[in-house]
């Protein structure tokens, strides 16, 4: 039976009636000057074929030597990703024959890697923590690019000819493995994506790569099966390959269970296989029949030595290793006095640096809070931006703030201040004076408005007089009018009080 004239399952039906297990490898390239095991440069955008040497083209002859940096950057993932680095291990000859691997195999680790048995705890959007087990994190080196060209789908079935650019052949990547990732149940397209999103975060806070989803710096191969219900043995996976986006990992997660819903409805077999993710229709479609380990051929490569990362090395990268994003986010909590759902809808709106950098500025951290998750929010949504692309710096929203909290300007009047910012108009003390948006606080012109206001509505202040404290809030709203909400309104108030009383 063809897996794919079937009918998609709705999803929500699919989650109750099978219990879905990930599996996710994730592949992250190495930000180091050089590659894997040669002196060529890493480049991106570069001409193709002018980053590479003897060793990436796999010319005969040529030897590989170890990159030491992303030895130690292998070792950072693993530390940060609570593995065990292993005392001693090695690389391995993945053999198979495709164009972007010269050498006929791809030069990685097989059962000896770099580091095993860690794990990863993942926050989803309600807070609710998800635990990733680790299997295993091991270096490898990336292949050349293909591009094919005449056909309509831009894969190799109907091309006129193909293209091949061996630059990104040889640089470095870590492979990060789960173990099953069970338990999900309905929420697994989320887990999913939330594990990638954790470890892009933690890829740059190590400092080990740019992490760019969009440069295919981070490729997560996602791999889903159903079971009847959780105690039931594993069902047959399929793995979509090379899922780069978030949001895409999300999709597919998803779509891979209505699908395989839908195979097993009709009394259909998941076929072991790799599958395609076509992100304009949000389906997978399939790749080849998977390959077994056994049919690679690994074998020890016998032109590298195994590598034995010396303990105190091990623990000197362990204790130079950065706030990890997690513990980071409890820490400013806690500095900043947040509830969980505040910390939360700040990192979900990806506001946790620009509050930091606007409470660093000077501001208290709820106003920083109050303006970025508040008007900057708002407007970065209607304008379809992220927060950070608005043009406000955090040094602006902070004296923002602080001509709030001097009382020259209140919240209305900061709100045209913060306007005019974004409109280019200046800093905020500079749009404050141009467009005269400061509070009058002078007693004069305040009497003079509360006068006026008074003589315009003697009928309120009869209602004052019989007792009705509360209609005075027509007058002061009255004078807020007349002075375009530049009045200090709490004079207001008291200049009308001693007036009446
Ligand atoms: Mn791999």
């Amino acid at each position: 039976m063809s897996t794919d004239t079937v009918d998609l399952v709705d999803y929500d039906e699919a989650v109750r009636r099978y219990d879905p297990v990930l599996g996710i490898e994730v592949h992250v390239e190495l930000g180091t000057a050089s590659k894997m095991f040669d002196g060529a440069p890493q480049t991106f955008g570069a001409a193709p074929n002018t980053a590479v040497t003897p060793v990436s083209l796999g010319l005969p002859g040529a030897l590989p030597v170890v990159n030491g940096t992303a030895v130690e950057y292998a070792v950072r993932i693993g530390l940060a990703l609570n593995c065990t680095i292993a005392e001693t291990c090695r690389f391995a000859r993945k053999n198979y024959f495709y164009p972007d691997v010269p050498k006929n195999f791809q030069t990685s680790q097989y059962d000896e890697p770099i580091a095993h048995d860690g794990y990863l705890d993942v926050e989803l959007a309600d807070g609710t923590v998800f635990r990733v087990e680790i299997e295993r994190a091991h270096m490898e080196e990336d292949a050349g690019k293909n591009t094919h060209v005449g056909g309509a789908t831009g894969r190799i079935h109907g091309a006129e000819y193909s293209l091949v650019d061996y630059n990104r052949a040889g640089i470095p990547l870590v492979e990060i493995v789960t173990r099953p990732i069970e338990g999900a149940g309905e929420r697994a397209p989320e887990v999913a994506r939330a594990y990638v999103n954790t470890l892009r975060d933690i890829f740059r806070t190590l400092g080990v790569s740019e992490a760019r989803m969009e440069r295919g710096n981070v490729r997560a191969d996602v791999n889903v099966s159903l079971r009847p219900t959780p105690d039931s043995p594993l069902g047959t996976r399929t793995e979509t390959k090379n899922v780069n986006s978030f949001r895409s990992v999300e999709r597919a997660v998803r779509y891979e269970i209505s699908r395989q819903a839908g195979v097993l409805d009709v009394g259909g077999t998941v076929i072991q296989e790799t599958r395609h993710w076509h992100e304009d229709s949000g389906s997978t479609s399939p790749g080849r029949v998977k390959s077994d380990a056994e049919d690679y051929r690994y074998f020890p490569e016998p032109d590298l030595v195994p590598l034995a990362p010396p303990r105190e090395w091990v623990e000197e990268i362990r204790a130079s290793l950065p706030e990890l994003p997690a513990v980071r986010r409890r820490r400013l909590q806690g500095d900043w006095g947040f509830t969980d759902a505040e910390m939360r809808d700040l990192v979900n709106a990806g506001a946790g640096d620009l509050v930091e950098a606007t409470v660093a500025a000077g501001a208290a951290p709820a106003a920083a809070r109050k303006w970025w998750m508040g008007e900057l929010s708002r407007t970065a949504k209607s304008e379809g931006v992220g927060l950070e692309e608005l043009a406000v710096t955090p040094e602006q929203v902070a004296e923002l703030t602080r001509l709030v909290d001097s009382g020259r300007i209140n919240d209305k009047l900061a709100r045209q201040a913060l306007e005019g910012v974004l409109a280019g108009e200046g800093s905020p003390e500079e749009v404050v004076v141009a467009r005269g948006l400061e509070v009058v606080s002078d007693d004069g012109a305040l009497e003079a408005a509360v006068d006026e206001a008074l003589a315009a509505n003697p009928d309120v202040v009869e209602k004052i007089r019989g007792g009705k404290v509360q209609a005075a809030g027509a007058i002061v709203g009255a004078v807020m009018k007349a002075t375009r909400g530049q009045a200090d309104a709490a004079r207001v108030r008291e200049i009308l009080m001693a007036r009446i009383g």
